[in-house]
C-alpha cells in the first residue's frame, strides 16, 4: 500500500494540470468493464482526466434494467447517456476473468453469497471451454449478453434508434495487451 500513498502525495503537487476539471466534464464514452486489477481503461485507451466514464463491476456485468429496484449500476448508465450524453458505450470483458470463469466452470459459490447472487445477473450462463484459463470464448459470449442487457434500458434503446449512440463490445487481453472488438457483420471479434 505504501508505494500507492507515496504516489497519491506527489500527485497531488500538480495543481495547474487539473484546475480546468473544476469546470466539468464531458466525457464521450461510458466504458463498462470488470472490476479486476490488470484491467485499466486509462492505460488502455490513454484517456486522461475526464475522458471516461467508467462503470466496474465484478465480471463487467449490467444487470437488468428496473425502476422499482434501483441500482448503482443503472444509475450510473443513466447519467452518463442521459446527463452527459456520452455517443459510445465500451462494454470491455477480459481474458482470465474470475468472474466469468467461475460460471463457466459452475463454480460453488457458496462462501461468497454475494458474490454469486450478483453472478445470478450474468444469466444466461456463458459457453465456454472449462479447461481454458483464458475463458476467451466464455468472457467473448459474456460480453454480448451485457450488451444485450444494455440495449433493454428504455433510454438506451431510444438513443440507438435515433443514432445518437454507438455500444461496442471489446475482449482484452490480460496477457497480451491486446483488444478485440466484435464485429456485427462476422459475429467475430477482431483486433482494433
Ligand atoms: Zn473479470
Amino acid at each position: 500500500m505504501q508505494p500507492l500513498i507515496d504516489n497519491a502525495r506527489l500527485f497531488g503537487q500538480r495543481p495547474e494540470e487539473f484546475a480546468k476539471l473544476a469546470e466539468g466534464q464531458s466525457p464521450q464514452v461510458l466504458f463498462i468493464t470488470c472490476s479486476d486489477s490488470r484491467v485499466v481503461p486509462a492505460l488502455i485507451t490513454g484517456a486522461g482526466p475526464g475522458e471516461l466514464f467508467e462503470l466496474r463491476t465484478a465480471g463487467n456485468i449490467v444487470p437488468p434494467y428496473t425502476s422499482e429496484h434501483p441500482t448503482s449500476e443503472a444509475a450510473t448508465i443513466e447519467y452518463a447517456v442521459e446527463v452527459l450524453g456520452v455517443s459510445d458505450i465500451v462494454v470491455c470483458g477480459h481474458s482470465h476473468c474470475g468472474a466469468v470463469g467461475a460460471l463457466v466452470r459452475g463454480d460453488d459459490l457458496t462462501a461468497v453469497p454475494a458474490v454469486r447472487d450478483w453472478l445470478a445477473h450474468a444469466a444466461p450462463r456463458p459457453a465456454g471451454a472449462p479447461e481454458d484459463p483464458a475463458v476467451a470464448e466464455g468472457v467473448q459470449s459474456h460480453v454480448l449478453t451485457q450488451l444485450l442487457r444494455l440495449r433493454s434500458y428504455p433510454f438506451i434503446e431510444q438513443k440507438l434508434t435515433a443514432r445518437q449512440l454507438t455500444v461496442r463490445a471489446w475482449y482484452y487481453e490480460v496477457h497480451t495487451g491486446a483488444v478485440r472488438e466484435h464485429r456485427a457483420d462476422t459475429d467475430t471479434f477482431e483486433a482494433l
